[in-house]
């Protein structure tokens, strides 16, 4: 029988109130201790107020809730427990819980035991794990629709037609003499093609599921002065106000939070890095290339207001190769049928950059609804605004992207006549790979490696 585990399943910190959640057979008994009622058998899903001692002292008022196996989260008996938020509180109810047998819950470790009793899938509770990450409300999503079951359900008629498949070809292996008839094997071959088309077009929902989820690394890059801290406020915006800082940036101009289009976007200030760097500035331009070539896409700063100089022939010349658009900023600061002949005209070798050029003002905000289009354009984000359920995980893609080459290779095998045992062992890695997107044949191993990603109390 598994320990009774406790965590705190809201943030550590003061908050209005912390809720402590155990889960286990033992969960009513020690919350009966911490009331100091031994008979205290609740009627489950109904809120009950208590009052919380230690040493023979009430130490808190908090609400009581139980949860009766199976109909909890994990599966197993479960108490929430609502104290108020302090901290020193919440870690004593805690430590409490611990002396009466429970056990520290590890991260994910409740998302854990509802999988091992059936209460959900594995990309059910990844699914939990997404909206809780969610950056933005797009994420958050399809988060939803994975938690709802979207993807374990369009994976299932998936599975069901390679298992005829399968048995088809175990049968033909089991019973016929001779190899498969023709007949039967032309309509194999056109259950896989189904499957592999079916896979794929799932997999491929996973450009636009990735770019939701994880949104785009977008590094500004100019020499002093064309305006990128102002750039940088003004796309920032009134956002700003909500972004939430990554942890451990200290230096929170360099690296800020908003979205376009539901797109989660990360701004790097490059130079921001470079003149806050200790070292010589040999190495704060090394930094500066690696962000860039890091990023998914460049922005370069021009100034419309000055000619273009050679510091700025030199940092064109240094994104060559990546992927980067132009803003010409300050076109307030000179007459718009000027800026082409300033760029193309002037400067022939810049020509190339006709399409690549975004004219816009920092000060006056013109320019940037279109500065903001052309950042998410080399990304096809129109099939995020347009499309349904998205493949936002990593692991999924790959599973997917995996059991469709096994099934291409099957056709292949099936083209050339070889016989249906090899033909079998690619169909039964497909099928297994399907399996470990919804958890049903992945090993503990993966298992333990997918929750560790999952933060404790959840
Ligand atoms: P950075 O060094 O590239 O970060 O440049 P800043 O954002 O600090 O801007 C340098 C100067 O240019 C500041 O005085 C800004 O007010 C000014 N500036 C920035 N963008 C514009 C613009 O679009 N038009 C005008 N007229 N001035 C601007």
């Amino acid at each position: 029988m598994p320990d009774t585990i406790v965590a705190l399943a809201t943030p550590t910190g003061r908050s209005g109130i912390g809720v402590i959640r155990l889960s286990g057979l033992d969960a009513l008994a020690i919350t009966a201790k911490l009331i100091g009622e031994e008979d205290f058998a609740p009627e489950p899903r109904t809120a009950h107020l208590r009052q919380l001692y230690e040493g023979g002292g009430v130490i808190d008022e908090a609400i009581i809730t139980y949860f009766k196996a199976p109909h909890s989260f994990t599966g197993e008996e479960v108490v929430e427990i609502s104290c108020h938020g302090s901290p020193v509180l919440l870690r004593q109810v805690i430590d409490i819980c611990l002396a009466n047998d429970a056990r520290m819950a590890d991260a994910g470790e409740f998302s854990l035991r509802a999988l091992a009793n059936g209460r959900m899938d594995l990309a059910e509770a990844e699914a939990i794990r997404d909206l809780i990450g969610a950056q933005t409300t797009a994420s958050a999503r399809q988060a939803i629709r994975q938690l709802r079951g979207e993807l374990s359900n369009q994976l299932q008629p998936l599975k069901d037609k390679l298992l005829d498949v399968i048995v088809i070809l175990e049968s033909v292996l089991e019973f016929v003499e001779d190899d498969l008839p023709e007949m039967q094997a032309e309509s194999v071959k056109e259950k896989l093609r189904e499957i592999a088309d079916e896979t794929d077009e799932l997999a491929a929902t996973y450009k636009a599921g990735k770019l939701i989820r994880d949104g785009l690394r977008v590094a500004i890059v100019g020499r002093p002065n064309v305006g990128k801290s102002s750039l940088f406020n003004r796309l920032l915006g009134t956002e700003r106000a909500i972004v939430t800082e990554i942890a451990g940036t200290t230096r929170d101009q360099l690296h800020e939070r908003f979205t376009i289009n539901d797109i989660p976007i990360s701004l790097i200030d490059t130079a921001g890095l470079r003149e806050t760097s200790d070292t010589v500035e040999s190495i704060g331009v090394e930094r500066s290339k690696a962000v860039m070539a890091d990023a998914d896409l460049v922005l370069v700063m021009l100034d419309a207001s000055e000619e273009i100089t050679t510091e700025d022939h030199a940092i064109i010349e240094s994104v060559e190769g990546l992927t980067f658009i132009v803003a010409l900023n300050k076109i307030d600061k000179r007459p718009s049928y000027d800026i082409d002949h300033m760029i193309v005209g002037k400067h022939s070798s810049l020509s190339h950059l006709r399409d690549k050029l975004v004219p816009i003002s920092a000060k006056t905000g013109e320019g940037l609804d279109e500065l903001e289009i052309a950042i998410v354009a080399p990304f096809s984000a129109e099939d995020v605004a347009t499309s349904g359920f998205l493949v936002t995980d990593a692991r999924h893609h790959d599973l997917l992207v995996r059991t469709r080459s096994e099934i291409e290779q099957s056709l292949d095998q099936l083209d050339k006549k070889m016989s249906e045992e090899i033909v079998l062992v690619g169909l039964h890695n497909a099928l297994r790979f399907l399996g470990e997107i919804t958890g049903e044949t992945t090993t503990e191993d993966m298992l333990t490696r997918i929750f560790s990603t999952f933060c404790i109390g959840k």
